[in-house]
């Protein structure tokens, strides 16, 4: 089998034509009529779970809410549509549409990131890695990536991912003031002379210096892996050094703070030709395309790439610039309100939407207050700490983000509230003997009403409001 080229990024394509009456909305309102009657176990889970979102403050750094719009274009008929390969080189009949619609998510997506290739194929941002490093390494090559107990990712070489079972993994960590300890990624690096390197986690509150990681790969002619997941909103709207042109390779998620379905994306900017042993070789873009189908994936999922298209859009627009900025301001303030309150933070603070609340050498755990917290209507994970102790279960730490705060129109002022609920319920826990999952009955409806009255003084716009 051969596969194409991938086409080089166009500037606007052709507007995709509209049927009428809308043959889309017909079909989604047959779904949403019928429903209910014909499902209705599943239909009541399905709006209760829109009621919770609603109801509940998701103080969470690995989500967004996305656009109805969204949704609705994850809920299209190209869901039935099956397509291996790419635009104009398709193993299968029937992709006319879908080929239009994967070209427009792909140059939006380039668009957004200023790249000059991107896959929009990836189903996750696992996947995306997978597919990048089975594309750069073979199995026994040596991968260097932030350690899982300092924020990494399983992908980044854990023993638990199928990266650290065929790659010799090898993890940096984090120096004493809570940041990426560059001198030991460069010795690491010049010792154990890794085939890729790896920038990027999923716990990690501070800026990444791509340009010093890109050094030390050229050093020891290694590939550069940004994995900007966690960070690709803030990326887009130029909150965050972009990794696009100074990485060999980026990928990220499109459901964190890109508020799109379920997948990952591929981005490939200035550097790609230039990565080690590049020269007289095949194009690192066509490499990465084969990486992700055949060699890592099978057919697309044409509907979720129609939503990330979407979703990619409203990146695009100026309103989620602001966005990202008040993400970020949000998170300073929500840092600076919990450390006035005597809260420890990994690294003290933050440079973007997330904060990592340090609970260790307490007797409350992150387990702990990740329970009492969702018990009063506030959503915030257990995370690990640097030189966590609890086993990864339980952890030592709560991981806070402000994306969905921000969506729902919250600004710096909130954030204080929203510390004052979270110091709330961690001392609620404290004074309980042995730091019990269970608060009072009394605090833990004094938050509860608290968290009702946020949630609807700041709806999520565009959701249903409840009552
Ligand atoms: C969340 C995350 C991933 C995995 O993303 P999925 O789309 O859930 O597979 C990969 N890398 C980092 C850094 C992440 O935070």
């Amino acid at each position: 089998m051969t596969i194409k080229s991938p086409s080089p990024v166009r500037p606007a394509s052709t507007a995709p034509p509209v049927t009428a009456p809308c043959a889309h909305r017909r079909l989604l309102d047959q779904g949403l009529g019928t429903l209910p009657d014909d499902d209705p176990a599943l239909a009541g889970l399905l709006d209760a779970e829109a009621r919770y979102q609603q109801e509940n403050l998701a103080m969470v750094a690995y989500a967004s809410l996305a656009h109805p719009s969204v949704l609705a274009a994850a809920g299209s008929a190209l869901s039935n549509v099956t397509a291996e390969g790419y635009p104009g080189a398709r193993y299968h009949p029937g992709s006319r549409w879908f080929d239009q619609v994967e070209r427009l998510a792909t140059d939006r997506a380039a668009a957004l990131f200023g790249a000059r290739y991107a896959n929009v194929q990836p189903h996750s941002c696992s996947s995306a890695n997978l597919s990048v490093l089975f594309t750069l390494m073979r199995p026994g090559d040596t991968l260097l990536g932030l350690h899982l107990d300092a924020g990494g990712h399983l992908t980044h070489g854990a023993p638990a991912s199928v990266t650290g079972r065929c790659f010799h993994a090898v993890h940096y960590g984090l120096g004493p003031d809570g940041r990426v300890d560059l001198e030991q990624v460069a010795d690491l690096a010049r010792r154990h002379r890794p085939k890729v390197i790896v920038a990027g986690a999923s716990a990690y509150p501070r800026t990444w210096d791509y340009a010093a990681f890109r050094a030390v790969a050229d050093e020891v002619d290694a590939y550069l892996l940004a994995d900007i997941s966690h960070i690709a909103g803030l990326v887009a709207a130029g909150a965050h050094p972009s990794p696009v042109d100074v990485a060999h390779v980026t990928t990220t998620s499109t459901y964190k703070q890109l508020a799109g379905p379920r997948g990952g994306l591929i981005l490939l900017g200035a550097a790609a030709d230039t990565a080690p042993g590049a020269a007289g070789r095949t194009p690192l873009a066509e490499r990465i395309q084969r990486g992700v189908f055949p060699r890592t994936q099978g057919t697309p999922d044409a509907a979720a790439i129609a939503a990330k298209a979407r979703a990619l859009a409203l990146a695009a627009q100026p309103r989620f610039t602001t966005l990202a900025h008040r993400i970020k301001a949000n998170a300073r303030a929500l840092a600076d309100a919990l450390s006035a309150r005597g809260h420890r933070l990994v690294s003290g603070g933050t440079d973007n939407h997330m904060v990592l609340l340090d609970l260790s050498g307490g007797t409350v755990t992150g387990a702990a207050a990740e329970e009492a917290l969702q018990d009063c209507g506030i959503l915030a994970n257990r995370n690990r700490v640097p030189g966590d102790t609890r086993p990864p279960l339980v952890t030592s730490g709560l991981r806070l983000g402000t994306n969905i705060l921000a969506q729902r129109g919250m600004g710096p002022s909130e954030m204080a509230v929203c510390a004052e609920l979270v110091d709330t319920v961690v001392r609620g826990l404290r004074a309980r003997s042995g730091g019990g999952h269970r608060l009072e009955p009394a605090v833990r409806d004094r938050v509860r009403a608290a968290v009702r009255e946020l949630c609807d003084r700041f709806p999520v716009p565009l959701y249903p409001a409840v009552r």
